[in-house]
């Protein structure tokens, strides 16, 4: 049993992945991390209860063996140093992290020396990893790549991590000839999560779309890295490195 603690429990996204974990046999819930409205209880698969707790400390207090953090752009990498720091595997859901987070999550890793693995993913729906490839694959095709990301009005960041991750098709093109990818993004009220990349050449245009309609679609990747996170060591990006 992998015992599993969520920081951001309350969140929309932690909330999903404490029932997702709850739910699975192999994976329990142990420590629920979130200053919302630290003190609720979630009932979790023995019938016991788990008090939300505003203390990362819990996490080790509960022996949890791997992290998952759904959180705030803001408060990620303190989340993740925490993790290093006290030899905990970590998930990372939360996006805004940038080239110069990966490099100090790496050099850290590196001056710790302990068993901490630590893997982050832009999007965890199977459908937007496959999103990516096709774009790609198409980008050796067509010259001009525009991506539209759509989300929900209470996204922090801008343009998103999905969104950044796919204009890097153009090194996953290797040889195409791609011009520079503008990314535009939209935030809305009855949004999820959703994009299209829209490709051109001359008399022809391809979309390729991929839409989350319920944060549902993000749980079988995240519970693959809280099971797979163990026998990757250091720092991995991307729900693709875990599915071939
Ligand atoms: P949300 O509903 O605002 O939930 C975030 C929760 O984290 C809130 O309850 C917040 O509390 C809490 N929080 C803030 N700082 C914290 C800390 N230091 N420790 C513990 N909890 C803390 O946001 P969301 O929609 O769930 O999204 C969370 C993140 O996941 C965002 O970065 C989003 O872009 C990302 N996301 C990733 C994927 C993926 O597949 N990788 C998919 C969807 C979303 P307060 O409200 O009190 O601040």
């Amino acid at each position: 049993m992998i015992r599993v603690g969520v920081l951001g429990a309350l969140g929309r996204m932690g909330a999903e992945v404490c029932r997702a974990v709850i739910a699975d046999p192999e994976t329990a819930l142990v420590a629920a991390i979130d200053p919302r409205a630290a003190g609720e209880k979630i009932t979790v698969s023995d019938g016991g209860t788990i008090v939300v707790s505003d203390e990362i400390d819990t996490l080790s207090q509960a022996e949890a063996d791997v992290a998952v953090d759904f959180t705030h752009p803001d408060a990620v990498m303190d989340d993740v140093r925490w993790c290093v720091r006290h030899a905990m595997h970590c998930v990372v859901g939360t996006t805004g992290l940038g080239d110069t987070d990966l490099d100090a999550i790496r050099a850290l890793i590196d001056e710790e020396g302990n068993e901490s693995n630590v893997f982050v993913a832009p999007n965890f729906a199977i459908g937007a990893v496959l999103m990516v490839r096709f774009a790609a694959a198409a980008a050796r095709h067509f010259p001009h790549v525009e991506i539209i990301e759509m989300h929900h009005d209470g996204k922090a960041d801008a343009p998103s991590g999905t969104a950044l991750a796919t204009a890097r098709i153009r090194d996953l093109a290797r040889g195409g000839t791609l011009e520079g990818i503008s990314i535009h993004s939209i935030r809305l009220p009855g949004l999820v999560a959703h994009q299209e990349v829209i490709l051109g050449s001359p008399g022809q245009t391809l979309t390729i779309r991929h839409d989350s309609v319920e944060r549902s679609s993000f749980m079988p990747g995240v519970l693959l890295a809280v099971k797979n996170i163990q026998r990757h060591p250091g720092l991995t990006i991307g729900l693709e490195t875990l599915l071939d």
